[in-house]
């Protein structure tokens, strides 16, 4: 077994659960690894995703070895084995053919050499392999790619991404994760093979663009723009690095100032996404004003609601982020007390954007700030601030900005003799009219007595 002459100075702590599956499969005769995004997670100080586990034992003497075991992959190799709970995939040595998936190549060959495993494994980082006893396989130097914080492929990069053009996003996505930079032979293979994403699937991309975006450096997606991996799988934000603001408000084009949005918004799905798209219409709106040469935008948010829906369905999202997303670019631009700073402006404009996504909207106004030149920027801020004021009134008195929190109902209506139809959308939306303008008038009573005096006899609006 100690074939594979392991570094046995380095302890890593694993858990109890990976020891144990780690000691029956040994027990039985078998070597078993923790191995992949684990090993580096931990070597890094991050918390890993999951705990993967290579053996040389085949699938099936897999599942015998294990009380609960669920078939997760099993024509690749991989079994799950459950413990308290939790699933562990436990995959056996392979040797991959081509890849249908991240995880899942077309064909394999089972083997019984961790080595050969290991070779399959995309970056150096990636394929370091530990057991308590043996203490680190590291074949690639891994390790020294840790402490020198490289992205470097095992092998010859042009090759492996030949195999499996996903991994060119990979390199990308790892570096954005760890703020490692990449391999200078490998960034020139990724600069040859990029045009190969473009066999790759929308859901394996989406997937590792979504780590990309979501990570602390959505900046690197300037290496993916350079690298010719966006000119295939994003294109829009080619144009946006193409797309210039000439204007004393901006001081970068499109596409750097959409990182800076993305990096000033909350590390969520949602609001990345938005920030990636906010202005992604620009490039198509743009008009150049001849007399001074500024650039001018008009229409990009309305513009860019449409846009992003496209490509987000491109890119196989789901639709309640895609919805969600589309409202926010559609608003980001609004500046509802630029002329006048009252509560009712607010309350307007919460009406018109919805208290659900109110917050959102702000993180992304207040990120948009933090991306354009200092131009004006004291103004606009401290309408946001006045607008954040507000909205926490609006949410801690819980006041109305919408029908549905009238104290009044289309029910209400009827009982009162109200024609069904459309008049009782109507009237709904005069009350609301005057709650907008006056929040003490939403009493049952008040808008009971409003309604009386609306309600038609010919089925119209008075
Ligand atoms: P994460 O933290 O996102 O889970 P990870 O490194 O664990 O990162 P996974 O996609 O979960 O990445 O894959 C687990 C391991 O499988 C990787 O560490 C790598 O060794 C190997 N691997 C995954 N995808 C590929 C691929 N496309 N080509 C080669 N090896 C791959
Ligand atoms: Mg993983």
């Amino acid at each position: 077994m100690n074939q594979y002459n392991g570094n046995k100075k380095f302890k890593i702590e694993i858990p109890d659960s990976v020891k144990l599956i780690i000691s029956i499969l040994e027990q039985n005769g078998f070597e078993a690894f923790a191995v992949g995004g684990c090993i580096r997670d931990t070597i890094l100080n991050r918390n890993p995703q999951d705990w993967d586990i290579t053996t040389s034992a085949l699938p099936w003497q897999v599942k015998k070895m294990f009380h609960k075991t669920l078939d997760t992959g099993i024509q690749h190799g991989t079994v799950t084995v459950m413990i308290k709970g939790i699933g562990y995939e436990v995959t056996t040595y392979r040797i991959d053919g081509e890849y249908d998936d991240s995880r899942h190549p077309r064909s394999v060959e089972f083997t019984a050499d961790l080595v050969e495993d290991l070779k399959r494994r995309d970056f150096t980082i990636n394929a370091i392999a530990y057991n308590p006893t043996i203490g680190l396989v590291d074949v690639f130097d891994g390790m020294g790619d840790i402490e020198k914080k490289l992205i470097r492929c095992v092998g010859k990069a042009e090759s492996r991404f030949e195999e499996d053009a996903l991994r060119i996003l990979r390199a990308v996505r790892f570096s954005a994760q760890l703020g490692f930079e990449i391999d200078c032979d490998t960034m020139k293979a990724m600069k040859k093979m990029s045009p190969n994403l473009k066999n790759i699937s929308a859901e394996r991309i989406r997937s590792e663009l979504e780590k990309l975006i979501l990570s602390d450096h959505p900046d690197k997606l300037i290496t993916a723009y350079s690298a010719g991996i966006t000119k295939v799988v994003l294109p829009e934000f080619d144009k946006m690095m193409e797309c210039p603001q000439i204007t004393p408000y901006h001081m970068y084009n499109v596409g750097e100032h959409t990182i800076k949005v993305m990096e000033n918004v909350p590390k969520t799905r949602l609001m990345r996404w938005a920030a990636l798209f906010h202005d992604v219409a620009k490039p198509d709106v743009m008009f150049i004003d001849k007399k001074n040469g500024r650039t001018h935008f008009k229409g990009h948010a309305s513009v860019g609601s449409e846009m992003a829906p496209v490509i987000m369905r491109r890119l196989k999202m789901d639709n309640k982020i895609i919805k969600a997303a589309a409202r926010l670019i559609a608003c980001h631009d609004d500046r509802p007390v630029e002329k006048n700073r009252t509560p009712e402006a607010v309350r307007r404009s919460v009406h018109k954007i919805g208290k659900d996504i109110y917050r959102e909207y702000l993180q992304l106004v207040y990120a948009d700030f933090q991306g354009k030149s200092d131009y004006g920027k004291e103004k606009g801020y401290d309408e946001y601030l006045y607008i954040c004021q507000q909205f926490d009134i609006i949410m801690q008195n819980n006041i109305c900005t919408s029908k549905k929190e009238l104290n009044i109902t289309g029910k209400d209506l009827i009982a009162m003799g109200c024609p069904t139809g459309t008049v009782i959308g109507d009237i709904l939306e005069a009350l609301l009219e005057k709650v907008l303008i006056d929040p003490k008038v939403n009493t049952h009573e008040n808008l009971m007595e409003e309604a009386r005096k609306m309600i038609p006899s010919n089925g119209t609006a008075k």
